[in-house]
Parts: structure tokens; sequence; C-alpha cells
């Protein structure tokens, strides 16, 4: 990519935990996939934020970079628009966490309610790993070292969002002038898709997710399990739609809102079977899926050219993010052999 250029910058990410799910689709790779039109994007494949609570399971991350790789192509982000880049393959962004983690207090982080929820339904209590309570802070390098302004995700990733400005606003204080970017979220109007059961939100971690290489079988045992109204016991009874994953996923993904608004009708009045309601959606999730696992299926021939593209990109990361560490170690005070010394 053009590192001259004056659009504005882009830098979101996933962790390769596993193969990318629809919340990834609605949260994020869809507005990633419009934005590249606009703006410079960069994509990270966020491998050392993910062994912060796999290190003992280093394989599956490896295995999963070729995996979210193929579903960024997959969905039509463009490698001749947006550049793939590797967290793990850039010393410079693991540099500035260092010099970051400076900036931001222990007490902070374990305030932060996206931490708190995540060390909460990992069971890790006191024996969080260092690395997990620290990754809003590398996620704050991340993204400044790109100079990103927006960051497209979803509703989870706000509080680090808010973190990252409050790192950027402490060290361009303290330099007295502006070193760092401030960004923005831009989260979508599905920024929090539940998972089928409806307990929390879709995650790779939970298990519970219908990934974006779904076959149709795969397709319907999930919305076989997805939850409706427990109190909507015969086809005849009134169901509710409020709370109703089935109608979520509809608002979600179903192209034709106008039958979905008489969907709704119908399920308030009685009349309407889950099993039907549930047949529509599978259909829908078909017709969502289908064209991505085509195309994913193609690019899967080729898994050299996806990691060719991805080390390409990693270069070109490393060189922009090197400039910001430079700029960074000489705002907060580091030592430079490079600096002229009177000796004498
Ligand atoms: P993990 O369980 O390993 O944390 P994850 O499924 O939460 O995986 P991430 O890689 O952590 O996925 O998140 C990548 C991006 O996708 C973030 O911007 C996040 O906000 C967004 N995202 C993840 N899950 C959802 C969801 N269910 N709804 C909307 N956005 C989501
Ligand atoms: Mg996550």
């Amino acid at each position: 990519m053009n590192t001259e250029t004056t659009k504005p910058v882009i830098l979101t990410g996933d962790r390769p935990t596993g193969p990318l799910h629809l919340g990834h689709l609605t949260g994020s790779l869809q507005n990633r996939v419009a934005m590249q039109e606009t703006h410079d994007q960069y994509v990270l494949i966020a491998d050392m934020q993910a062994l912060t609570d796999n290190a003992h399971d280093p394989g599956k991350i490896r295995r999963n970079i070729l995996e979210v790789m193929l579903d960024y192509l997959a969905v039509g982000i463009d490698p001749g628009k947006t550049t793939f880049c590797l967290q793990s393959g850039i010393p410079a962004l693991h540099e500035l966490t260092a010099l970051f983690m400076n900036f931001v207090s222990v007490g902070r982080l374990e305030r932060n309610p996206t931490i708190r929820s995540e060390i909460a339904a990992r069971g890790f209590e006191r024996s969080v790993p260092l690395g997990f309570l620290n990754y809003p802070v590398s996620q704050a390098a991340d993204i400044t070292a790109f100079g990103a302004t927006a960051v497209p995700v979803g509703e989870d990733q706000l509080p680090i969002i808010e973190q990252t400005n409050e790192i950027v606003r402490k060290i361009n204080n303290q330099a007295g002038k502006s070193v760092l970017t401030e960004c923005r979220a831009i989260i979508p109007k599905v920024g929090r898709l539940p998972a089928v059961d409806g307990s929390s939100k879709m995650s790779k971690s939970s298990g519970t997710a219908i990934h974006l290489s779904a076959s149709p079988d795969e397709i319907r045992r999930a919305v076989r399990m997805m939850y409706t109204d427990p109190g909507h016991l015969k086809v005849s009874d009134p169901g509710k739609v409020e709370g109703n994953v089935v109608f979520t996923y509809l608002d979600a993904f179903d192209p034709d809102e106008q039958a979905v608004a008489e969907l709704k009708d119908h399920y308030r009045r009685g009349g309407l079977g889950d099993v039907k309601l549930k047949k529509r959606l599978e259909e829908v999730l078909e017709n969502v899926i289908s064209p991505i696992r085509s195309r994913r299926d193609s690019f899967a021939a080729d898994p050299a050219e996806a990691l060719r593209i991805l080390k390409q990109g990693t270069r070109t990361g490393d060189l922009i993010s090197k400039a910001t560490l430079d700029r960074t170690r000489e705002a907060v005070g580091v030592f430079s052999f490079d600096d002229q010394y009177e000796l004498g």
C-alpha cells in the first residue's frame, strides 16, 4: 500500500483463535469491505494477543492464521486495497507496547469492563496471565502504530478504544505535541450478535459460533439449537419477538425487512411455529454463507498465495510501525544512539 497517501487510516484485526463467524461479518467484516474503498486499511491478525489466553496451545493459533486469511479473502477484503499484517512479525508493536505500559495502571486495566467480563468468562480469577490483562495496551500499540483514526469493531471493543485514547492523550500531553493520533470506533447496526443460545455474544472461544465456512448441515444444526421464546409451546400460542434469537438473526441477515416485519406480527399473534420460522432463517443464512463458502474454497486451493500476501503486508506494516516507534521513543525520552552527545 502507498504510505504517502492522504486517505484516513483504518486498523482492525482479529485473534486467530478459530475460523471467523457471523458475528465478525456483522461486527466488523462488512464495514471493512465497504471502507477499504475510501480508507487506507490495515488488517492485523493478532497472534500475539491470541497467545495471551492460549499459550498452552500455540498450534491452534498457528493453524488459524491461514483460516482467518482465507475468511478475509472470501468475504471480499481485497489485497489490492487492504494491507494484511501478522502481529508477531512486527517487533516495533511490542516495543511500543512496552513504552505504553508505563502510562496505564494495573487498576485501570482491571476496571476495563471488557477485560473484567472476559476474565470472568475464562475463569481466570487471580491467575489471569499478565499478557491477557495487558492486551488493551498492546491493542493500543497496534492502532496507534498505523496512525489509525477509524477502527471498525464490535461493541465489545468500545472500552478498549477508550483506553487507547487515554494513552494517546497522556503521551501527547507529556510531549507537548501530537505524537500519536486518537481514534474512534466504527460500530455497525448489529454490533453484538448473540450466540445461538442467546447467552452471550457469539465468539470463537465459546464454541457456539456459526462459521463463515459452515456447511449447509452445520447451519441447519446451529439454527435448530437456537433459542426462541420458551413460553411459545404450541404453534397457536402468541410468541415473543424481543430476545428471540431467531428474530435477532433475521433482523441481522434477512434482506427482506418487510417480510421479517410480517413474520414478527404473525409470531406475536400466534399461529407461526418455530419450525417454519427456523426454516426461513436456515435459507437466509445459506444465502449469506454459500457465496463466501465457494470463494473460500477457491482461495483455499492456494494457501501459499494467501500467506505470501500476509508476508508482504507484514513488511509494509513493519516499516510504518517502526516510524511511529521512533517518534514515540523520542517523545517519552528514551536514549537513542543516533542522538548527538557532547562527551567532553
Ligand atoms: P475470541 O473468543 O478468541 O475472543 P471472538 O469471536 O471474540 O474471538 P475476536 O477476534 O476477539 O473474536 O474479535 C474480532 C472482531 O470481531 C472485534 O472487532 C469484535 O468486536 C468483533 N466481534 C467478535 N464477536 C462479535 C459478535 N458476536 N458480534 C459483533 N462483533 C463481534
Ligand atoms: Mg474476542
